[in-house]
């Protein structure tokens, strides 16, 4: 293998020319989080690799980063952060003696900021496949071909066409194919997306006004999201939420406060509600411009909104890519079926993110990739998710990683747990927020974490130890000796470590 950065490298950077079938030794169909990083640590690895993707801005010019940058993770995080400053400003700041007359919202003006930021990562990301010679083409991808392929010098046993807007369709001659496709909002039959007044999580990142009433169906992580945001700026929330229960995937404890103090913060969170139906274009008693049909136990409802956003949930964009025509078979769900390994059942194609059974996260998609492309390059790198934090980045935050006590109770694992709040934290206390708490749940016989669990202010930070703790294969007790600055939300952690023997200082 050679070094990073020379001959084998494309030795080009920028989009590639169209003349005749190219080959190389990696091709990344999607330049997310998952295809970006995959096309980088190969290049990274002295090998020859193209990465194609087909999101273009409004004016037809390559979008690069996927859906984490252009209509997820961060633009969700700077409308989050904005609108955070904004609830501060009025809510929490007067108790820090901190007074402001007449604060007022330009929600144009925050959108503008929003599309500055995803503009200067996505040029940075562009930046990084130039710095490490990566060819972009842009364009859809499609895999072609079959078995001859291989006998025409395809190891992949595929090629790769590839269409664009305003130039002749191109071939790509991969060794090795990575498939980073990501995924696309999943559709509701009963609320048909319109763009204007029932729209999808872009469409809510993407509100010029804030609607005086805003309809979420779905309360999991990206309703939750696009709620706090929208009525931080003044919208009154419903979300409506087909489960009984609240954010199943997470900590009991967890959720129940969650719940608590979204609540406590106006957001109507409707648990047990069922959308049926909707109909757009006004005309309701109530002046709303979409009427939403919801059943409960109690029966049919009706529900009258000035915007409705469908946050049910994302599915594989595996469509359309001649996959089953080249063999690589998905799972009943649309998911690209992988081993451990990220290998398809084809040859040498792989696959990483959010295209592949697993969470759907972006760290969780770029760790995949790095894993694929070493493993490409012959190193012995494997993919592992049972340390993938998950964060909501709702205020306070909620994160955890591992296990929670019911997985736990399921597989037969014997526990033991320990809890303590920010409320007793100094500098919670300080900052003036100090709701949440964290726990840590570990193995009763041997102690070895198994599962931490924090709602709190920088929970997503927080997170980042926990994470490492238990990459470390470390024990509640490990981390109860483990000395923590004074004062930090992080000793948060630390005193949960030492509850878990009962022995927490400060409680
Ligand atoms: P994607 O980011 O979806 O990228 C796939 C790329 O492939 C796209 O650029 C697409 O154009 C391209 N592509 C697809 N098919 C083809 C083809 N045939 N030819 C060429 N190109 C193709 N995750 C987090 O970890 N943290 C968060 O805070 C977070 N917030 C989110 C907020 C919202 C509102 C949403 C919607 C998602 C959020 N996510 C978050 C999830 C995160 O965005 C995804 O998990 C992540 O983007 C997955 O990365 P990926 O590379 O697998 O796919
Ligand atoms: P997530 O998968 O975290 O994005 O959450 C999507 C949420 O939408 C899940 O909690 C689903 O239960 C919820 N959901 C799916 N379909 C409906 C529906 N018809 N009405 C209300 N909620 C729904």
């Amino acid at each position: 293998m050679s070094a990073r950065g020379t001959s084998r490298a494309a030795g080009r950077s920028g989009p590639a020319s169209t003349a005749g079938p190219l080959a190389c030794d990696v091709a990344v169909i999607g330049a997310g989080p998952g295809g970006y990083v995959a096309a980088i640590r190969a290049a990274q690895l002295g090998l020859k690799t193209v990465c194609v993707d087909k999101w273009t801005d409004g004016r037809g010019r390559p979008a690069l980063g996927g859906t984490c940058l252009n209509v997820g993770c961060i633009p969700s995080k700077a409308l989050l952060d904005s609108s955070h400053h904004f609830h501060h400003l009025q809510h929490l700041l007067p108790d820090h003696g901190i007074s402001v007359e007449g604060a007022r919202m330009d929600v144009a003006a925050m959108q503008a900021r929003k599309r500055r930021v995803v503009s200067a990562l996505g040029r940075g990301v562009a930046g990084l496949l130039r710095k490490n010679r990566v060819v972009l083409v842009p364009g859809t991808a499609r895999l072609t071909g079959g078995a001859e392929d291989a006998a025409a010098g395809a190891e992949a046993g595929v090629e790769i066409e590839v269409r664009a807007a305003d130039a002749p369709p191109r071939t790509l001659r991969p060794r090795h194919v990575v498939i980073a496709a990501g995924s696309l909002p999943i559709a509701l039959p009963a609320a048909p997306i319109d763009g204007e007044r029932i729209v999808d999580s872009e469409g809510a990142l993407a509100f010029e006004e804030t609607p005086p009433r805003l309809g979420i169906i779905g309360a999991g992580v990206i309703g939750l999201e696009l709620g706090s945001v929208w009525s931080r700026l003044g919208s009154e929330v419903v979300l409506l939420e087909a489960l009984d229960e609240f954010l199943p995937a997470a900590d009991r404890d967890v959720a129940k406060e969650a719940l608590r103090i979204l609540r406590g913060q106006g957001l109507d969170v409707r648990l047990g509600k069922r959308v049926t139906g909707c109909e757009a274009g006004g005309g309701g008693p109530e002046g709303g411009a979409v009427t939403v049909r919801f059943e409960d136990a109690d029966g049919d409802h009706r529900l009258e909104v000035d915007r409705l956003v469908v946050a049910v949930g994302r599915r594989p964009a595996t469509g359309g890519l001649g996959l089953a025509e080249a063999g690589v078979e998905r799972d009943e769900r649309g998911f690209v079926r992988v081993d451990e390994h990220g290998r398809t059942s084809r040859g040498n194609v792989w696959a990483v993110g959010d295209c592949t059974p697993g969470p759907m996260l972006a760290h969780r998609a770029s760790e995949d990739g790095i894993a694929v492309a070493e493993r490409i390059a012959g190193q012995a790198s494997r993919i592992d998710h049972r340390t993938v934090p998950w964060v909501i980045y709702t205020h306070p935050e909620i994160a955890w990683v591992g296990r929670t006590e019911a997985e736990l109770d399921a597989a037969g694992v014997e526990w033991r747990a320990g809890r303590f709040p920010f409320a007793a934290s100094g500098r919670a206390l300080a900052a003036g927020e100090a709701e949440g708490f964290a726990k840590i749940v570990c193995d009763e016989g041997t102690d070895e974490i198994h599962g931490v669990h924090v709602i709190g202010a920088q929970a997503s930070e927080l997170i980042a130890e926990a994470v490492a703790a238990m990459e470390f294969r470390a024990s509640a007790e490990d981390l109860a000796r483990t000395i923590h600055a004074h004062p930090t939300r992080a000793e948060v952690l630390h005193e949960a470590a030492l509850a878990v023997d009962e022995r927490a200082i400060h409680l």
